[in-house]
């Protein structure tokens, strides 16, 4: 099966290309859904969490209190990197565990859609990656506008993730998502052109 690790930066339009590949018929790994399904009350890397961070970050019936995680994670870098210890590890097996289900059930090609594909080093597990790119500026205005954020919000974020040059660096394929929808379609088409003959 190929592997395609699909990334790019907040808000760039992964979960937009994301969406036009399962359309092509290419099942989808959601980096960011594994993420929440492991923090479900009763999940063992919640439990590992809160025996580090303090069990009353977990209410009566065992549902994180993610605000106050949050507080407590994101205090120091030392604090934060313990989460991600934890956290990262556990996205990673999860998402192979999901990727190899959809081999069983005969997938020709699957997508991996992952914000730290690059971050952290998964790419190197891909036969195909993937960067979905916008100016910074186009995506604090999609993010201000779709999402809700606060335009400061938005730029911090954007700051705190590797820098787009990095990023493509490692791309096989870049999809340029600075133009509107009609323009991203065809980019689209042809990567699902360049799978199928890898196929
Ligand atoms: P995140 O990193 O936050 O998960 P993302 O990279 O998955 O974001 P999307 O959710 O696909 O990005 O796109 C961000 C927002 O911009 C969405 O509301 C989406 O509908 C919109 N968007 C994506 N591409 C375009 C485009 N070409 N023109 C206009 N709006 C777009």
């Amino acid at each position: 099966m190929i592997r395609i690790g699909l990334t790019g930066g907040i808000g760039s339009g992964k979960s937009t290309v994301a969406a036009m590949l399962r359309d092509a018929g290419y099942p989808v790994v959601d980096a960011d859904q594994v993420a929440r399904d492991n923090m479900e009350p009763g999940s063992s890397v919640l439990q590992e969490v809160a025996e580090v961070f303090g069990t009353d970050i977990l209410d009566d019936n065992g549902v994180l209190d993610r605000a106050e995680l949050a507080r407590r994670a994101f205090s120091s870098e030392e604090q934060t990197q313990k989460l991600n210890g934890i956290t990262h590890p556990a996205i990673r097996r999860e998402s192979e565990r999901r990727l190899a289900q959809f081999e069983k059930e005969g997938a020709r090609a699957a997508v991996y859609d992952m914000p730290l594909l690059i971050e952290l080093g998964l790419d190197e597990s891909m036969d195909v990656t993937v960067v979905v790119d916008a100016d910074a500026e186009e995506r604090v205005r999609r993010l201000v506008r779709s999402r809700g954020l606060e335009e400061q919000d938005a730029r911090n974020r954007i700051a705190r993730q590797i820098d787009d040059a990095t990023r493509k660096a490692r791309a096989d394929v870049v999809i340029d998502n600075n133009g509107p929808l009609t323009e991203l379609e065809p980019q689209v088409n042809e990567l699902v052109e360049y799978i199928e003959k890898m196929l």
